[in-house]
């Protein structure tokens, strides 16, 4: 198959970077709701001739239903990223297919490498991972390869990943969900961690999805399905019983055999757990991923909705969930009581999860103004810096003994007038 990052072998004479564009249409299941199955199937070759008419000297070709590669070749990398700005405010603007105008919803990852350099594949790759970590911010993003490590370090990572699982090299910090109302610790989030021999903490925003790519995310997440058993026995011990949230990764909720795995280790466990599972994982395979996590709750595992809002969020399956937590992603509670929309969001949000009857937690409370506010809004649990940073199991289980929260008698309204450092815990 042609591709732009072959074309550009032969990069053009004075350009002395090759980059890579990966533009995918992130809404292609919407519009092929719209315009029928017959029509998206050349959408892509469509939007490659817009975009081929807005940069008439790039490489633009169509490489699957939802995906478009663009090849540049040019003399700086900022070029190509003023060129990419270009085609993004063009396509933040509705578009026309036979007629009728629609609002195309894109996120480009791009990798730029110097043209000496001559690995195509290297920069296909460093181009992919670009636009995960495009899906997942929801901005364009850049990669740099005369930057030694990127895409390279992926790859590593893959590879040691297996190893470092069974040396033990991961580990758990937990981190605790209070109550407002109650001004108690309800609940706590496990969060996992590598501690890698040479290159120091590794946090799971790096290698989740290098683990999910390499096929190791279900031996990851059984793992940690163990260690977190095995700790919440121990806070049951000393008198601490709380359910301990695990983060479990989309892909992983179609997977047959990773569920009953998961559910047979639980109900032999007894322990007082519950699932962390983000709502875009549902909207990939809606019938097998409600099934299993109607599963899950049958067998007593408490469930709640991460990370809300973040991705692409949907009504429809929202109400057919067994969850009754939702959280609200943290992306909203950061700029809370700075923002204009973010406060709107979140209340509306709040009234939303109630009127399903589920409580609801905010991610990311950094400061007492935000706490306040939340509070006011009828949010029911909160979790973020503010709190505690995430701590690990010793450290925890030192934080629960002073009993934070147990011991105080304020009403809500007087938790607002502690001073800041009262919340402050790590
Ligand atoms: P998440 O589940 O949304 O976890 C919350 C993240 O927000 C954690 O990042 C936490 O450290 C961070 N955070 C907590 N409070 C605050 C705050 O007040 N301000 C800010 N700015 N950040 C705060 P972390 O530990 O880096 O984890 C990132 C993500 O990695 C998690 O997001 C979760 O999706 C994933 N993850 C973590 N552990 C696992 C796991 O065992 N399995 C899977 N599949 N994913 C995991
Ligand atoms: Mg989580
Ligand atoms: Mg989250």
């Amino acid at each position: 198959m042609r591709n732009a990052s072959n074309d550009q072998d032969e990069p053009a004479v004075g350009a002395q970077w090759r980059v890579l564009c990966l533009c995918e249409i992130t809404n292609f299941a919407v519009m092929r709701r719209h315009l029928g199955r017959t029509r998206t199937d050349t959408l892509a070759a469509d939007v490659a001739q817009q975009i081929l008419s807005v940069c008439p000297e790039a490489h633009v070709v169509s490489a699957a239903r939802a995906l478009i590669e663009i090849g540049l070749a040019c003399d700086r990398p900022e070029a190509a990223a003023g060129e990419i700005d270009r085609l993004r405010h063009v396509f933040q603007r509705p578009v026309e297919f036979d007629g009728e105008l629609h609002q195309l919803q894109m996120q480009f990852g791009v990798a730029a490498a110097p043209a000496d350099e001559g690995d195509a594949v290297r920069l296909i790759e460093a181009a992919e991972l670009a636009l995960e970590q495009a899906r997942s911010e929801s901005r364009v993003v850049m990669l740099d390869l005369s930057r030694a490590d990127l895409a390279f370090d992926r790859l590593t990572l893959m590879r040691e990943l297996p190893r470092a699982i069974a040396a033990g090299e991961m580990f758990l910090q937990y981190q605790p969900k209070v109550n407002v109302r109650r001004q108690e610790i309800a609940s706590a989030e496990a969060l996992v961690r590598w501690q890698h021999p040479e290159r120091g903490l590794i946090l799971p925003g790096d290698f989740i999805s290098v683990a999910e790519e390499a096929g190791q995310i279900g031996a990851l997440t059984l793992w940690t399905l163990h260690q977190v058993i095995a700790d919440q026995k121990r806070l049951a011990a000393d008198g601490q019983d709380l359910t301990l949230f695990i983060n479990i990764s989309g892909m992983l909720l179609a997977d047959t055999g990773f569920v009953g795995e998961a559910c047979e280790i639980v109900a032999r466990s007894g322990a007082k757990l519950g699932f962390e599972i983000t709502e875009t994982a549902v909207i990939r395979d809606p019938e097998s991923a409600i099934r299993h996590l109607q599963t899950f709750a049958d067998i007593g595992v408490q469930l709640a909705i991460d990370d809300y809002g973040a991705g692409l969020s949907s009504l429809a399956y929202l109400k057919q969930l067994p969850a009754k937590e939702l959280k609200i992603d943290k992306m909203f509670v950061l700029q809370l009581t700075s923002s204009n929309r973010d406060p709107l969001i979140v209340r509306s949000t709040i009234d939303l999860a109630h009127a399903l009857e589920m409580e609801v937690t905010a991610e990311g409370v950094e400061t007492p103004s935000a706490l306040a506010l939340l509070s006011v809004m009828g949010c029911d649990m909160v979790q973020g810096f503010l709190i505690s940073r995430p701590l690990d199991f010793e450290a925890f289980r030192k934080y629960l003994a002073e009993d934070p929260y147990r011991t105080s008698v304020g009403s809500v309204q007087s938790s607002f007038v502690r001073p800041e450092s009262f919340w402050k815990r790590a």
